[in-house]
């Protein structure tokens, strides 16, 4: 859901298309490369990895995104304009095309140059993230996607993927076989039937029926960009408000940080139409908004998110910390922040249990606890006197950031078992 802040920005040229001044261009100028380019050169297609960011210092070029027939006009793009969206900062693959439909010289960074800019430069940071952020929305908001989604309104199915593609920003076209008159042309192109649906077809190629989000998320390629044999400063179990609070705060201070979602990023605020008591937003926000807003900040700091995946198992026996995924694989941290939000009622009294032995026993780890109660699926994800508790985000970021550089043992009580810890 866009704000009306978001809708007014969405009308203003200006600042999804700002122009950069030569003083600011003559920032960059150092950490990018010179190139003369041809009309007709296509400097980026769609479903490339590793795009480079692109400033015009003459003539001029579109920005297309290919669909089943031919391609669509996204934007065009004249001397002092820039190339890019989200994906610049991301790392994930790109959405559109971009060609030059004029000769003239440009400015050429790689993805990772820009990245590092965006976190040395104040002032830049600001318009290339504002900017990314505007037109990933239009590109939402004008379902100017690489995804075409087939389904019904009263299918639970449809609504898991739906759910998972706008939690992760994902644009993406719907059509609702209930009413759509044309649907049934886009089934037999696709040898696909109505008892097949939801069905998804990914880059107008791959065509996924009733998938799960993991194996959406693999044919999007939506964690790509993890290193999964990296051993990372900080991994966070779940990315609701508590986790991307400490990945914002973790990154910030100049931490690798992992996030890991088993379904998509916001938690259940995500599901909240309007949230009112989060500070700084007097007029409130939905969830939604505040949660794509965290992950854009906290991914400008270089947090990396993996979602679709669930860590099952946590062993501190030795640092760094072993977390193990649903499919088995291991993921190495020197300091784990379980953010997992809240169990179910059924679950709760043996939470409470566990959370007492969890308190008698905190020194001697550095794995943090944020957020709810730690147990998700039937499973504990570490055991009694390996985690420490905290109450909210707030905590959870200050203890990665105060546990990884010192590798201390930090213990944040929640206001209920506050007399617990005594030793
Ligand atoms: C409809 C609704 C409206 C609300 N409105 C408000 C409001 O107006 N104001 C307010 O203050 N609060 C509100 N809340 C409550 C607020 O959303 C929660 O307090 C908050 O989301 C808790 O944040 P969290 O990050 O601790 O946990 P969660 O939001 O529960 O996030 C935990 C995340 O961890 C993931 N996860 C769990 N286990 C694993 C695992 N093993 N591996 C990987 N990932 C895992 C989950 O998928 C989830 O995304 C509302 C809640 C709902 C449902």
């Amino acid at each position: 859901m866009v704000s009306n802040l978001v809708s007014n920005a969405l009308e203003s040229h200006a600042q999804v298309f700002p122009v950069l001044t030569d003083a600011q261009i003559n920032r960059i100028r150092p950490f990018a490369s010179l190139r003369q380019v041809n009309d007709g050169d296509v400097l980026f297609r769609a479903d490339d990895s590793d795009v480079p960011f692109v400033i015009l210092l003459s003539g001029s070029m579109e920005i297309v995104q290919p669909d089943m027939n031919s391609e669509r006009l996204v934007a065009n793009h004249g001397p002092g304009e820039f190339t890019g969206e989200m994906t610049m900062i991301t790392g994930h693959r790109s959405l559109v095309c971009g060609r030059m439909t004029s000769a003239g010289d440009v400015l050429e960074m790689s993805g990772s140059g820009l990245r590092s800019l965006v976190a040395r430069d104040g002032e830049l940071s600001e318009i290339f993230m504002r900017a990314f952020i505007l037109r990933r929305l239009i590109l939402i908001n004008r379902s100017q996607g690489n995804v075409i989604l087939m389904g019904s309104r009263y299918s639970a199915g449809t609504l898991r993927l739906r759910e998972f593609l706008t939690r992760n920003g994902h644009p993406y076209v719907y059509v609702d076989l209930d009413v759509d008159q044309e649907s049934q042309a886009l089934l037999d192109r696709f040898a696909v039937s109505v008892s097949e649906i939801p069905v998804v077809i990914c880059n107008y190629r791959t065509v996924l029926r009733n998938p799960s989000i993991q194996e959406l998320s693999d044919s999007l390629e939506l964690n790509c960009i993890i290193d999964e044999s990296q051993v990372r400063d900080v991994i966070i179990v779940g990315a609701g408000p508590a986790g991307l609070a400490a990945a914002l705060y973790g990154a910030s201070e100049g931490l690798d940080v992992l996030m890991v979602e088993s379904a998509a990023p916001g938690g259940q605020a995500a599901s909240s139409s309007k949230i009112e008591n989060y500070l700084g937003f007097p007029t409130g926000l939905s969830g939604e908004e505040l949660a794509a807003r965290a992950i854009s900040q906290a991914q400008k700091f270089g947090a990396k998110l993996m979602v679709a995946h669930s860590i099952v198992q946590l062993d501190c026996d030795k640092n760094p910390y072993r977390l193990i995924l649903e499919n088995g694989k291991p993921l190495e941290a020197r300091t784990v922040v379980i953010a997992s939000g809240q169990p179910s009622k059924s679950e709760f009294g043996e939470i409470r249990r566990t959370r007492r032995l969890l308190w008698r026993d905190v020194h001697g780890s550095t794995a943090l606890r944020v957020g709810g109660p730690d147990r998700r699926g039937g499973r504990k994800l570490c055991r009694p006197g390996s985690c420490v508790s905290g109450t909210d985000g707030t905590q959870g970021s200050h203890a990665s950031t105060l546990a990884t550089p010192f590798g201390q043992h930090v213990a944040l009580p929640d206001p209920a078992n506050r007399r617990e810890p005594r030793n």
